[in-house]
């Protein structure tokens, strides 16, 4: 067969083929013949892809001749020396993967969109700087090395290096141009013509084939319309697959674009087809199938691999790049758009995802990479440009698999942004556009969305990516402006001018009365478009004040369009005259709660915005004649935004409300942060820009007519009756207008610069509390001074305050800043106005100063808008402002409020601080025009005959009922003569007499002090009363709750400090076990049902009082993850091995109930819980059908509960002081008595005589059955509990008569106790002393319990179970296939065999001491374990310790040792050193004694010596001397030299030891390490760079989307996604939840690395997210990764996760999270 064979037969025929390629006279012909025969025989004819083989034949039958013939040589050596020859350019251009980290420099970046590569990167100057971090969505490269894309440091070292651009052909032979040329020109000419294809039955010409074998595919293709369930459904049912394919295929028509389904013939696949199509048709548009012939989809195959191919050859040569490009942008015979690469990105959104992501690669790694064609490429793009985005919008992919997301790379680089505006006029070309795709007008030719379907909103959000592609072009403003580019900007102004005029006066609102709206009219859309244009309008701003005859002639162009919208905006408006105060206006009557009003006004707000910078620039000063000055009409200017004002302050005060929750909408957005630069704040400039051009009592009167507020203030005595919300809007409007902050402090209108207008805002945040960083952020405007911004003055306004264990960094306002706050301030919502108001009086308040809180003193403003002062000494501003003044005074509820008064005095105080500057900035020319002082010292002229100002303001001093303003009031009065004072220094003008004496200033003073004392005490009662309320107001459960705690916690310490001073042995040896065991007294416990809240003495023959407590099992001391129980049914749980793979861990809260009370409680949960499941389908965080419940009182997650018993071993202990049996006596008796016992067993009557045969050792009564003491309800609980261990712990279904119920108790006890020593010795905490209140209570229930368990199972079964852990270590003929001693874990041994003894022991009446027997078995085990930290010691000898004289320790344990050699046949390596053997006997055994130490502790309740209550040193000899040791641990040998030279041996002599020592397997030592969890490193773009190099394990290399770190084992996963669930227990589960079974035994905890989230998982329905340890600069975390700030791990916190696992209180967390968000509780956990 001609395709197989050896490679070196490929070689020659390579070779071969070479030559004919080489001589062929026709050479498009022949290779096209070449193709035609060998693709269809290479490419797959089956049904399944073979990647694999197709790569390896295609590359040696196809590709090989063409790099032979390319190379003129072996491309094994050509390709080298191409790359070798090769002079690369600067430009990196890396290709970014998905998840790939990208890093762009806040500091040098030229725009946002400028990436590097993390190599790049790190290699650079901007890793010191301030960077921001992303991880790409692939696509897109890296812009090392672009000049255009840096302001400094343009180049990482490495690309540093290369050398100038210079012609890259240069370095290639002529003979290479020349075969380049040839072979790219027709390869690259295939590849297009054969996936540009669209024929399904036939192949291009040149391809066809003789023998035509007709298979075809039936090949399913990717939409963005059908969810993975859809398909994978309707394949199953199209094609008769398993679930699992069905999978397979819809994962891969995800990724790829397409994927056959079906091979066969036409009939046999187009019946899958039309299957197909038929289901999915329902819906929407079906999904998209066609019938191919097999060879077109070869071809296809081919056709993609031979680009690949092409982007791989050009990266060895920049003149072989250079080379394709050429042949990709020559015109082809067609003329206009026949080049290759235009065929290519004409057909695109035809092509299949996978086709395009392929040329998309190519494109750019080669057009994007090369300078010159790069450039003449975006010609090539913005020529196309209308016929590809609509290409895209019509098209159904994400925009990151559309050639129109190539923008982002074209339009960004400054210089062709410059050439296409210029040369191609592309502003125009893309505005043109966006408005093609918006068709849908109203008869005034405005924007109308109102109507739009599902498909043309789907629409209107794909053009919107139209928008962006301007911003790109207008990011980097023109330096240096040609006339060309001036005028092709301003014709791209007029068409911008021509969308905003379509938006003008959009979405109008008619006020609705008498009935609600029945439908919210759609609003959205009209704001989403405003919010997307508000960059680009301040964009064209930006570029306008750049050239004084663009600005002009924008201005001008502006204007006329204005003029165009409201053209007649008085047609049928009826005249009228307004007059106050002797001053009269005439306008128009126009009534905003009756007629027709948009908030949408983009065109007055552009002109604003340039009549802020015309001001700047001063040509109008200078050329007035060039601007349309007298155009300007001043009513009409101020007309629009007016009422748009007034619209805002009549929904604020409720009259609108008819009109539903749309227009409440868009009044928020309006004042957003992210829309009101370009629409709340430009109303207000161009309320500004018309009264500095008109009289300002004109355009007073004509707002208080818009406002419905004229008659009021015309006509003093009118009614009264009025909103005062009106009122107030407008004293604040007036307020915020006249002389607030934007004509001030914005850069063109004030005499100030952009930094001093952050920083005004950064100061009042803050001064409404102390904020993140990234709460900072979103409140101020998205622009270029977002962040640098800001950081550049924060330091200057606020202090940082570093985070704790929780929370985040928070900036506080530094105090010298908080003279600038102004209560006003114009960004301010109401809620904040208010917040900010209280937080700032008591500040004032701590600080013991008055709490006024006056205007700040402002700078001046610029010429063009100098007259605005001139409105606060208006005569009609006097007038309202005396009015009120009067209202106050007369004090007339209905028509006056204290916030209408705080507004005015505020004007008063800004009118003064003005007038003061004025005074204080005097220079000899000026004259002062500035006299408010004067005008409100005048009383009001006949006939009034009002009172001044200045007389009300001193009557209102006095007012009782003004109390919160007195302070104010005493300000201004205090700054009125003060400027008097001025005034008479500097004799301007004489100061006009005041009426009313103002009072002397030290009486002043008193007064105030004492006003201040009296203000303090009511302040005082009022704290008193509301502590008072909220008492009362706060529920009873709780209050409750808080009462049931204190009693418990009372008792808790009452008991322990019982416990502390029972025992007045502080002298005595403390002894915890043995015969010499320290004798305590019994206390009395009484404790307390915090269900029922009676109280109950614990006893015997009690009811039973229970803790509640959660089982689970547990990994966190695991040595070996792998190791599963695979038949839970019939394993052996009775010997854990050393590795503790799987324990059962207990925990509890700690909180006591009655048993009765208890399940009466579960009984009720469990009723509600499946009574609420059935009716709402809801969950709750705690699953009650595995018997999990809440704790009532703390909410902890439990699952069974504990039973609180008094120490259990003085029932059974018969106490004789007779000489007691050493250990060889005893294991003596006690095998006699196994033995005995085994016979009695095993011979159930029918060998009789072999039982009176036996001798029963001397007082052994096997017949004897204990009498159980204890109470019914606590047998019960022993019973419940103890069937709860083993349900958990085995994952079986319980059954409490199963003889591994006791086994099971007392490994949860071992784990458990094992658990905390580990802890503890973690911490470095001493042993005792230290634990928490519920844990210590948990212990001792846990060890009582356990040791008391054998009491209700069976006797003989116990009896069994300690026959068999003795003979592990003393064996007998009964007992084999035992474990060895290495793969015991002794602590585990012991509790077992001391908690089984009693079954023994109880029928033992010879007079032996329990003790005793817990002695000797304690000492056994000692000693087995020391023998088993010798076996497996690795330590190594060192010289170090040889001058120490050896102890008398040390040559014991050498002696122990070489005994050790002996026997093991000496396997053991060589020991001299007496010191190291004792050494590590001593540190491997010390986990050991501590555990034993709390067990025995909390077993016999023998109090501890106070200095194992400490940390410090000789705590080994306080362990052995509590625990009844020799110091010298190797005594216990000697002592018992005989016994134990036979037990010695036997352990030895073991196969298992024997193949360890031989190197055969392997063996735990000791002590064995502490768990942690993985190290992560400090910086965390190493993770998401480590992941994005994560392939997925299941689909073949491909790349995660959500790959997750287990921090356990520190397995990466592909989580979240179909291609890696698996089967649990019947059920699909995600990769987390598969790998938390195997790595924590269901319990999970993750970093999501893309989110930057970590992850908790317990069981299948249990999870929350936590807060990842990983912190940015400004103490804050980064969830999502949405901010970008350079991440670093907080060790702390991390440390905070991995004691959350080690307490194994990973599942108590999830409860509390899932509790407090009800949210967690419906996602799918299991899928993650
Ligand atoms: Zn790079
Ligand atoms: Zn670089
Ligand atoms: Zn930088
Ligand atoms: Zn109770
Ligand atoms: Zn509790
Ligand atoms: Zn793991
Ligand atoms: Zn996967």
């Amino acid at each position: 067969m001609i395709l197989q064979g050896p490679s070196q037969f490929y070689d020659s025929r390579e070779k071969a083929l070479t030559l004919w390629y080489t001589t062929a006279t026709d050479l498009p012909k022949e290779v096209y013949l070449h193709l035609a025969y060998y693709i269809p025989k290479i490419y797959s004819r089956g049904p399944n892809p073979a990647p694999q083989r197709e790569d390896m034949l295609a590359q040696h039958i196809l590709l090989g001749p063409m790099e032979w013939y390319l190379c003129g040589e072996d491309p094994a050596f050509g390709f080298p020396k191409l790359e070798q020859a090769n002079k690369p350019s600067h430009l990196c251009g890396r290709v970014f993967k998905v998840g790939e980290p990208t890093y762009s420099c806040r500091d040098c970046a030229v725009d946002p969109t400028c990436v590097l590569c993390m190599e790049c990167f790190l290699g650079s100057i901007h890793r010191e700087h301030r960077y921001r971090m992303t991880t790409s969505g692939g696509g897109g490269f890296c812009d090392c090395g672009d000049t255009e894309a840096w302001k400094e440091g343009p180049y990482c070292q490495k690309h540093e290096l290369s050398s100038a651009e210079t012609d890259p052909l240069m370095h290639l032979s002529e003979d290479m141009i020349a075969r380049a040329y040839n072979i790219f020109a027709i390869m690259f000419q295939y590849a297009v013509d054969i996936l540009t294809w669209e024929k399904e039955n036939e192949l291009p010409p040149g391809l066809e084939t003789l023998e035509k074998s007709d298979t075809y595919y039936c090949m399913l293709f990717n939409d963005e319309v059908h969810t993975y369930e859809q398909v994978i459904y309707t394949l199953q049912k199209a094609v008769n697959c398993t679930q699992k394919e069905a999978i397979g295929f819809a994962t891969t028509v995800d990724r790829d674009g397409r994927r056959s389904v079906r091979y066969g013939d036409f009939q046999y696949c187009d019946q899958a087809k039309s299957v197909i199509v038929r289901n999915t048709s329902r819906q929407t548009k079906p999904l998209k199938v066609q019938v191919m012939h097999s060879s077109i989809v070869a071809h296809q195959s081919f056709g993609l691999k031979l680009l690949t191919w092409l982007g791989n050859i050009i990266g060895y040569s920049d003149g072989l790049r250079r080379i394709l490009c050429q042949v990709g942008l020559q015109e082809g015979p067609d003329g206009e758009n026949s080049s290759l690469v235009d065929k290519l990105m004409l057909s695109d959104s035809k092509l299949w995802k996978g086709a395009r992501s392929v040329y998309h690669q190519l494109f750019m790694s080669s057009l994007l990479m090369d300078l010159k064609y790069k450039k003449l490429f975006a010609i090539r793009f913005a020529r196309n440009y209308e016929r590809l985005q609509s290409d895209y919008v019509k098209d159904d992919h994400d925009r990151e698999f559309s050639i129109a997301d190539l923008s982002v790379q074209i339009f960004t680089v400054p210089s062709l942004a410059r050439m296409l505006i210029t040369e191609e006029n592309l502003m125009t070309t893309i505005i043109k556009t966006f408005m093609d795709h918006l068709r849908h007008r109203d008869i005034q030719g405005r924007f109308q969305f109102e109507r739009y379907t599902a498909l043309q909103a789907f629409k209107f959000r794909r053009v919107q990516s139209l928008i962006l592609d301007l911003k790109y072009v207008l990011i980097t403003k023109p330096t240096d402006w040609s006339n060309d580019l001036r005028q092709k900007f301003l014709e791209g102004f007029d068409a911008f001018l021509e969308l905003l005029k379509c938006m003008q006066g959009m979405d109008p609102i008619t006020r609705q009365v008498g009935q609600h709206i029945e439908m919210e009219p759609e609003w959205e859309a009209a704001f989403t478009l405003q919010m997307k244009l508000t960059h680009v309008i301040s964009m064209m701003q930006d570029w306008c004040a750049l050239d004084e005859k663009v600005l002009i002639e924008a201005y001008k162009k502006c204007l006329t369009v204005l003029m165009q919208c409201h053209s007649g905006f008085t047609d049928g408006e009826q005249p009228i005259v307004l007059s106050i105060c002797g001053h009269s206006v005439e306008t128009i009557r126009y009534c905003v709660s009756q007629e027709k009003v948009s908030i949408h006004l983009p065109v007055s707000r552009l002109l604003a915005g340039l009549h802020v910078l015309l001001s700047k620039s001063e040509v109008a000063y200078k050329f007035p004649e060039l601007l349309p000055l007298s155009e300007l009409s001043p009513p009409l200017l101020i007309e629009h935004p007016l009422r748009c004002l007034v619209l805002c302050a009549q929904v604020h005060a409720g009259m609108w409300r008819r009109n539903g929750f749309s227009l409440v909408n868009q009044i928020y957005y309006y004042h957003n942060v992210k829309c009101r630069r370009e629409m709340f704040d430009k109303d207000i400039i161009m309320l500004q820009t018309g009264l500095s051009m008109m009289d300002p009592n004109h355009f007073l009167m004509i707002m208080l007519s818009r406002f419905d507020l004229y008659q009021i203030f015309s006509t003093p005595d009118y009614g009264k009756r009025f909103n005062t919300e009106n009122t107030n809007k407008v004293l604040l409007y007036l307020v915020i207008i006249f002389n607030g902050e934007k004509n001030r402090f914005s850069p063109g209108m004030g005499q100030v610069n952009a930094t001093d207008e952050i920083k005004r805002e950064i100061i009042h945040q803050l001064s409404i509390r102390p904020m993140a960083h990234s709460e900072l952020v979103k409140a101020l405007p998205e622009n270029e001074n977002k962040e640098t911004g800001m950081e550049s003055v924060i330091e200057a306004v606020a202090c940082f305050k570093k985070p704790g264990l929780t929370g985040r960094g928070l900036y506080e306002l530094k105090p010298e800043c908080t003279k600038d706050f102004n209560l006003y301030f114009y960004h301010f919502s109401r809620a904040e106005q208010s917040k900010a108001e209280e937080a700032q009086r008591k500040l004032k308040r701590q600080n013991r100063e008055d709490t006024a809180l006056p205007p700040p003193v402002l700078p001046p403003l610029s010429p063009l808008f100098a007259s605005l002062i001139n409105i606060l000494q208006s005569d009609v501003m006097l007038c309202i402002m005396g009015t009120i003044l009067q209202w106050a005074v007369e004090h007339n509820g209905y028509a006056w409020s204290e916030s209408m008064l705080q507004r005015v005095l505020h004007l008063i105080g800004m009118a003064l601080q003005e007038e003061k500057q004025h005074l204080e900035n005097l220079n000899e020319e000026n004259v002062v025009t500035f006299t408010f002082t004067q005008k409100i010292s005048k009383p009001g002229e006949a006939p009034s005959n009002s009172p001044s100002i200045l007389a009300m303001l001193e009557t209102l001093q006095n007012a009782p009922h003004l109390e919160v303003h007195k302070d104010m009031i005493r300000w201004i009065l205090k700054t009125f003569n003060a400027i008097k004072k001025l005034r008479e220094n500097s004799s301007t003008s004489p100061v006009p007499e005041t009426e009313g004496n103002i009072i002397e200033e030290g009486s002043r003073d008193k007064d105030k002090a004492e006003r201040k004392r009296k203000a303090e005490i009511a302040r005082l009662r009022r704290e008193k009363i509301m502590a008072q309320m909220s008492e009362m107001q706060r529920h009873f459960i709780d209050e409750n709750k808080e009462l049931f705690q204190q009693t418990l916690e009372e008792l808790a310490t009452s008991t322990s400090r019982a416990l502390d001073n029972s025992p007045t042995v502080s002298d005595t040896k403390l002894t915890a076990l043995g015969p010499k065991q320290t004798r305590v007294t019994e206390q009395r416990q009484v404790v307390t049902c915090i269900l029922c809240q009676e109280e109950q003495e614990v006893k015997v023959d009690s009811r039973a009082m229970v803790l509640a407590a959660f089982v689970q099992r547990s990994t966190v001391l695991s040595k070996n993850r792998n190791k599963v129980i695979q038949d839970p049914e019939k394993y052996d749980p009775l010997f854990m091995h050393p590795e503790l793979s799987c324990g059962t861990h207990t925990g509890s809260c700690g909180h006591i109930m009655h048993a009765h009370c208890w399940q009466r409680y579960f009984d009720a949960v469990q009723a509600k819980e499946q009574r609420r499941q059935q009716r709402l389908r809801v969950h709750t965080s705690y699953d009650v059908e595995n018997g999990e419940f809440l704790c009532p009182l703390c909410e902890c997650l439990s699952n069974t509960v504990i039973p609180l018993l008094p120490p259990p071993r003085g029932l059974f202990n018969r106490l004789d002081f007779s000489d007691q049996p050493n250990l060889a006596q005893w294991m003596r008796t006690i095998s006699q008595q196994i033995k005995a016992l085994y016979i009695l067993h095993n011979s159930c009557g029918s060998n009789s005589e072999k039982m009176d045969e036996l001798q029963l050792p001397k007082g052994f009564r096997p017949d004897f059955q204990p009498k159980n003491l204890y109470s019914e309800s606590i047998k019960e609980m022993l019973t419940t509990f103890g069937t709860a261990i083993y349900k958990v712990g085995l994952k079986v279904h319980p059954n409490e008569e199963d003889l591994r119920v006791p086994i099971m108790c007392w490994g949860s006890c071992a784990y458990t106790i094992q658990t905390i020593e580990q802890i503890l010795t973690d911490e470095n905490k001493p042993l005792f002393g230290n634990l928490p209140c519920r844990q210590d209570d948990c212990l001792t229930s846990l060890t009582r319990f356990a040791a008391a368990h054998w009491t209700v199972s069976s006797l003989s079964a116990v009896q069994g179970h300690f026959c068999r852990l003795l003979a592990s270590l003393v064996p007998n003929e009964k007992n084999e296939n035992l474990p060895c001693i290495l793969d015991i874990d002794m602590f585990h041994l012991l509790v077992s065999l001391v908690l089984s003894f009693p079954a023994i022991y109880c029928q033992d009446f010879s007079g032996v001491s329990l003790g005793t027997g817990d002695l000797h078995i304690f000492h056994l085990v000692t000693m087995a374990h020391i023998v088993q930290i010798l076996l497996t010691s690795s330590t190594e000898e060192n010289g170090m310790d040889q001058e120490n004289p050896n102890s008398e320790e040390e040559a014991a344990a050498l002696t122990l040792y070489k005994f050790l050699c002996q026997r093991t046949g000496s396997a053991l390596k060589e020991m001299s050193s007496g010191w190291h053997l004792w050494r590590s006997i001593k540190a491997g055994i010390m986990p050991f004694l501590r555990c034993s130490a709390l067990f025995f502790h909390y077993l016999n309740g023998v109090p501890v010596p106070s200095e194992i209550q400490v940390t410090g040193a000789s705590q080994f000899e306080h362990l052995c001397s509590y625990l009844s040791l020799p110091n010298n641990l190797i005594c216990l040998f000697q002592e018992n030299s005989k016994i134990m030279n036979t037990l010695v041996e036997s352990w030895c002599s073991n196969n298992e030891v024997n193949r360890y020592l031989e190197g055969k397997r392997q063996a735990i030592s000791y002590a064995r390490e502490s768990n942690k969890l993985i190290d992560l490193p400090d910086d965390y773009s190493c993770l998401i760079n480590q992941a994005s190099n994560f392939l997925c394990p299941k689909s073949g290399g491909d790349k995660s989307r959500a790959p997750t770190l287990c921090l356990v084992c520190g397995t990466m996963l592909c989580s979240q996604s179909y291609c890696c669930q698996t089967e649990l227990e019947g059920e699909d589960v995600g990769a987390c939840t598969a790998h938390t079974y195997a790595c924590g035994s269901g319990v999970g905890i993750f970093l999501r690395v893309r989110e930057c989230q970590v992850l908790f998982l317990a069981g299948k329905t249990k999870g929350c997210f936590y807060a990842p340890p990983y912190l940015d600069d400004y103490g804050e975390t980064d969830q999502g990764l949405r901010r970008g700030n350079p991440l670093h791990l907080c060790k702390e916190r991390f440390k905070k996760i991995q004691k959350l696992w080690q307490q194994h209180s990973i599942t108590e967390e999830i409860g509390h999270a899932q509790e407090a968000n009800q949210t967690l509780v419906g996602i799918d956990w299991q899928h993650l």
